[in-house]
């Protein structure tokens, strides 16, 4: 879907056309030669539109009733928020609050500390330790917003409330396989995370101009979050488009980075160390590593809520190392093992997470649970390496 102009070969009709589209901020320019459309060799402008236009006309007319004949909306993600959830949720509470409708974020679970710091999360409300808080809001409210979830179980113990109350929902997700329980869904799995769909709607919808740093801030860290910093699921073009617009928006993604990824407690690093140091397995045949982690050894290392993000990432770092497998003793279901998998290139670990895991995910980041012992968690992990070996190898 692109537009052709064709300008004149005269350098400065040209260079002004040029300059004009570029002020008007909505289209990237390309030029070039194009004998097809023009043989007489004058100069072809190409312009593409910076962003994606995800919903259609009736869509669009949809999410606009939906939203206008709400009084109180709850945004909600997934169980054990990443900073993709926690930064589509408040991006959007931030959007609609300063469109004038009362708005309240509600997560099932405590997002991890290094996401304290982000716009509006001191106001998330979190159902696991405010549960009476959290039921109430959630009866009242006659609109959800669901981020960052393919299926109502990922809410956890908020499900049930949730899906109680008949209220139209609105799914915005990128994960594969979306479950259909939404009234409007803006299902984008081939997307990022769900805060770069959230900036192609903000554009689409006229907003992107009128976002608030706040607002940026979030859409940014989210993106940055579900890409390690934009080093992996990060190579399609108009990702950048949508930094660009963000830092005219007045994000400083220097300091998002800083907040998120270089900030630590002695704790972290020492536990970070050991994990690396003592629990690493490296399994070189399989090219794997498996690490686990109890609830023992986390209070031995005075280990906080999010302590461990990250560290399933580590053992990729290793030359050849194809998967990453990390079992986590979960704190508040000491029966439960939370299981992270990563992978690089083609392995499929969202195949791996639902055969023998219970869980799903994206292809090199997915996850899900086993209700065992830890012993028993690490012989599920054998088998399921043993499986896929011939991927693996
Ligand atoms: P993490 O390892 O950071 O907990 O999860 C990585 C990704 O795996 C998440 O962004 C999510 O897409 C997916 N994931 C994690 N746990 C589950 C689960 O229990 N079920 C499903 N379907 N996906 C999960
Ligand atoms: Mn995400």
């Amino acid at each position: 879907m692109y537009t052709i102009l064709v300008s004149f070969f005269i350098p400065n009709r040209y260079l002004l056309c040029k300059i004009t589209l570029l002020f008007l901020n909505k289209t990237r320019v390309g030029d070039k030669f194009c004998d097809s459309v023009c043989p007489s060799r004058k100069k072809v402008l190409i312009l593409f539109p910076i962003m994606e236009s995800l919903l259609n006309e009736n869509q669009i007319e949809q999410l606009r009733q939906l939203v206008s004949q709400s009084q109180h909306t709850v945004v909600c993600c997934h169980v054990n928020p990443d900073g993709d959830a926690v930064g589509s949720v408040l991006a959007i509470v931030h959007c609609l609050r300063r469109l004038g409708h009362e708005t309240t974020a509600i997560v099932p679970t405590p997002f991890p500390d290094f996401l304290d710091w982000m716009p509006g999360a001191d106001d998330i409300v979190v159902y696991s330790k405010q549960v009476e808080e959290a039921k109430l809001l959630i009866e009242k409210a006659d609109l959800f917003v669901v981020a960052d979830l393919n299926d109502p179980s990922r809410l956890a113990d908020m499900q049930e409330c949730v899906m109680g109350n008949p209220a139209p929902k609105i799914l915005i997700d990128h994960h594969l396989d979306p479950f259909d329980f939404c009234q409007l869904n803006v299902s984008h799995p081939e997307l990022c995370a769900t805060c770069e769909i959230l900036c192609h709607l903000f554009w689409q919808l006229g907003e992107m101009d009128k976002l608030t740093p706040e607002e940026a801030t979030c859409l940014y860290a989210g993106m940055m979050c579900d890409t390690g910093g934009f080093t992996y699921a990060s190579n399609r073009p108009v990702i950048y488009e949508c930094i660009s617009l963000l830092l005219s928006r007045g994000i400083d993604k220097d300091k998002i980075y800083r907040n998120v990824f270089w900030t630590s407690t002695p704790n972290r690093l020492k536990l970070m160390g050991y994990m690396l140091f003592v629990k690493m397995k490296v399994l070189r045949k399989m090219n794997t590593c498996i690490m686990t982690l109890t609830n023992e050894e986390r209070y031995r290392f005075g280990s906080k809520n999010g302590d461990t993000e990250g560290f399933v990432n580590l053992p990729l770092q290793i030359m050849g190392m194809r998967l990453s497998i990390f079992l986590n003793e979960d704190t508040e279901h000491p029966e439960v093992v939370r299981v992270s998998l990563r992978s690089v290139d083609d392995f499929p670990c969202n195949e791996m997470a639902a055969q023998f895991f219970n869980g799903g995910g994206h292809k090199n980041a997915s996850g899900g649970r086993l209700q065992c012992t830890m012993e028993e968690a690490v012989r599920v992990a054998q088998k399921a390496i043993q499986a896929y070996s011939a991927l693996l190898k």
